[in-house]
């Protein structure tokens, strides 16, 4: 399938079946940890980039072939809210199934009334919301112009008024950046007037193309739980498990996922341990094979974590 993939497991949204509406990589942003490389030319103009029926019909086939699924999660190789057709692609997906629809977006174009209003129908929305200040969201999240620090924190205030469903406002939390007390403290101040239900902590373990990006510390995450909990529950979640259960073709699910981010190799070794149990050598057969294909390439990160990504990821 072109825009559907997964299910993939994740903390938050249990097995969430992802639905990419945009090209590679269209963004109002580019910011410093992103994992799907540079943002070239920024994409600010709200277009339907794929026909909506077809994604609505890779939808439907993946709820009817699909047993475990706990949330349809709309998401984009970029910023899931330029796809002009979410608003309806929401209201038909609510026709055809009850599976709770979340929206994860940087949350830039909140601005607009028209989007607000398409993310009503939603039972969640995972907007970002890295720093407390102008400056330091210049610095991470790097906006084209005109999309300021003002009118990112009015879009996700004017959008809690009206919103009934969960507002899970997602903190990256980068070592050196925002993790100080003080740009924490900036952050709890801006999300006072947001009021989300909760703040979901969420680290840069995936590579990124940018050196200075670092984890933090377990101090600066603890620091941050601290700090940020005095606006709302704040979660710290653990990376989910890949699920290999229901996949026709290994390859093409690998192939799906690493299009969209790197992949850690435990995960894909883990997974395929649940799917062949007590057969290691067929795992490491699959696993050797899929290498083979030429499609992916790993990347060893510093801390020694290996990652699968695409091949073309990884040429110049
Ligand atoms: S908003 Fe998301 S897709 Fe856009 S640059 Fe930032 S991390 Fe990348």
């Amino acid at each position: 399938m072109k825009h559907v993939f997964g299910p993939v497991s994740s903390k938050r949204l249990g097995q969430s079946l992802g639905v990419d509406v945009l090209p590679s990589k269209s963004c109002t942003w580019n910011c410093i940890y992103c994992q799907l490389g540079k943002t070239g030319d920024y994409v600010t103009e709200r277009r339907e980039y794929y026909p909506r029926e077809e994604i609505l019909q890779e939808i439907r086939q993946a709820i009817e072939s699909s047993t475990a699924i706990d949330w349809i999660t709309f998401v984009g190789s970029g910023e899931t809210t330029l796809y002009k057709g979410l608003g309806w692609l929401i209201r038909e997906t609510k026709k055809v199934t009850d599976i709770p629809v979340a929206v994860i977006t940087n949350g830039s174009l909140l601005s607009i009334e028209e989007v607000r209003r398409e993310l009503l129908e939603t039972d969640a929305v995972l907007p970002s919301l890295n720093a407390g200040s102008a400056e330091l969201f210049e610095r991470i999240d790097r906006p084209a112009s005109g999309f300021t620090y003002e009118r990112h924190v009015h879009g996700l205030t004017e959008f809690r008024k009206v919103y009934r469903g969960k507002l899970w406002i997602e903190v990256m939390l980068i070592a050196g950046m925002n993790d100080s007390a003080e740009a924490l403290q900036d952050i709890a101040t801006a999300l006072e007037k947001i009021r989300p239900d909760t703040v979901h902590l969420v680290m840069p373990t995936r590579p990124s193309t940018e050196s200075e990006v670092r984890l933090p510390s377990e101090n600066a995450i603890s620091r941050a739980r601290l700090i940020l909990s005095r606006v709302a529950k704040v979660v710290h979640p653990s990376k989910g498990s890949m699920n290999l259960r229901n996949t026709e073709d290994i390859i093409e699910t690998v192939t799906a996922i690493t299009r969209r981010h790197p992949l850690q190799e435990r995960e894909l070794r883990h997974a395929l341990d649940e799917l062949i149990p007590d057969d290691h050598d067929q795992v490491e057969r699959i696993m050797v094979g899929l290498l083979g294909s030429g499609k992916f390439k790993t990347v060893t990160l510093q801390d020694g974590e290996v990652y699968w990504v695409q091949d073309s990821d990884t040429k110049g």
